[in-house]
């Protein structure tokens, strides 16, 4: 990372540079990269500001989950040529502590998909809706970034749970993906001009659960068709990332908080890692769901490390189709 933005990053805030490849040290390990995972929380590192984790230094290499191949191994658990798990950021090469590695099985699944449906954000989207959602059968689920990593296993759970799913995406080709591939009762596309009015008539039984990954005009239309005890988990506001400021107008939370005691109103924040015990129940159960054609997912991958802070810079701006990767080497 070059430098902090103001608002929107740009390519400038980002630098590619060479430096020699280190030695493993004990109990660590050398790796490739071959997939790095790209998530709108990298924004939030890019700020100095207050958060739940601690900032990328100016100077420093830009954080991310990657997907990697064993080069040398000083760890008795791994051996050249491992495919691994790691947190090892927009870099080529790289070393990481043995212990904090998960090997994956490159015969079970496609490597790629441990940084998406079967990783963190598919994990998040399995703990929030079960935990803190709670969907019922007839219920009416509503999710925003439904065609993504997180959105789209949101809606397909809510459909396994027998609960109406909703999606809410951006344009024409991610809202017949939600509806046509991934099986939602229907889409309503936030861009269009009278959505409010097309999310309304979508939800005729009101929403019993948001998954509140938007926030911005979304959450807007959201909020007023709640139905009384609905369950909110707030995953992400994206639509506010890149804000330098809090948005003009009048101050709502006193009518917002009005309505969370008179609707009785669950609205919960969370950090997926919190629900970290569920981890090894979700990869077992999310595993079977894929193998049974249950879950189906989509993956956008961009070809060289080079091409990270342009596609980053898109997804932040609904450019991305699909759990966003690059692909570093082959
Ligand atoms: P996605 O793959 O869904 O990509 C982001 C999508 O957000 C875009 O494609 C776009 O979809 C939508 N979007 C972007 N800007 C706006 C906007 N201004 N208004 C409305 N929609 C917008 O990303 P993820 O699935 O990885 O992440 C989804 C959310 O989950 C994010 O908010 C992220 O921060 C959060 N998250 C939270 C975690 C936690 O532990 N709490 C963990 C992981 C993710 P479209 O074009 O359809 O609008």
């Amino acid at each position: 990372m070059a430098s902090r933005p103001d608002g929107k990053p740009t390519p400038e805030n980002f630098r590619l540079d060479n430096a020699p490849i280190a030695e493993p040290g004990d109990g660590e390990i050398a790796l490739q990269i071959l997939y790095l995972s790209l998530d709108p929380y990298m924004r939030g590192r890019m700020s100095a500001g207050k958060s739940y984790a601690k900032p990328v230094d100016i100077g420093g290499v830009m954080e991310g989950g990657t997907v990697g191949r064993v080069l040398q191994s000083r760890h008795p658990d791994f051996a050249e040529g491992d495919i691994v798990l790691s947190h090892s950021g927009w870099q080529s090469f790289a070393i990481a502590e043995g212990s904090t590695l998960r090997k994956l099985d490159p015969t079970a699944t496609l490597i790629s998909t441990a940084l998406g449906v079967l990783g963190m954000p598919g994990f998040t989207a399995y703990a929030g809706l079960l935990t803190i959602g709670q969907p019922k059968t007839g219920e009416t689920v509503v999710v925003a970034a439904a065609s993504g990593a997180v959105g789209s296993v949101v809606g397909q759970i809510a459909k396994i749970r027998g609960a109406r799913a909703v999606g809410i995406a951006g344009g024409a080709d991610k809202c017949a993906f939600v509806r046509d591939e991934l099986g939602f009762d229907t889409v309503v596309d936030h861009r269009a001009p009278d959505f409010p009015a097309q999310l309304k008539a979508a939800c005729p039984q009101g929403i019993d659960v948001y998954f509140e990954n938007v926030g911005g005009h979304v959450w807007d239309a959201v909020f007023p068709i709640l139905n009384d005890f609905a369950r909110v988990p707030v995953c992400g506001l994206i639509a506010q990332y890149n804000d330098a400021s809090p948005p003009p107008g009048p101050d709502r939370l006193p009518g917002v908080m009005r309505d969370v005691l008179s609707r009785s109103l669950l609205i919960r924040g969370f950090i997926q890692r919190e629900f970290v015990d569920q981890r090894p129940a979700f990869y077992d159960q999310m595993a079977a769901w894929i193998a049974s054609g249950l879950i189906r997912y989509r993956e956008d991958v961009m070809d060289g490390l080079e091409a990270a802070p342009e596609a980053f810079i898109g997804l932040l701006e609904g450019r991305n189709f699909g759990k966003l990767l690059v692909r570093v080497a082959n």
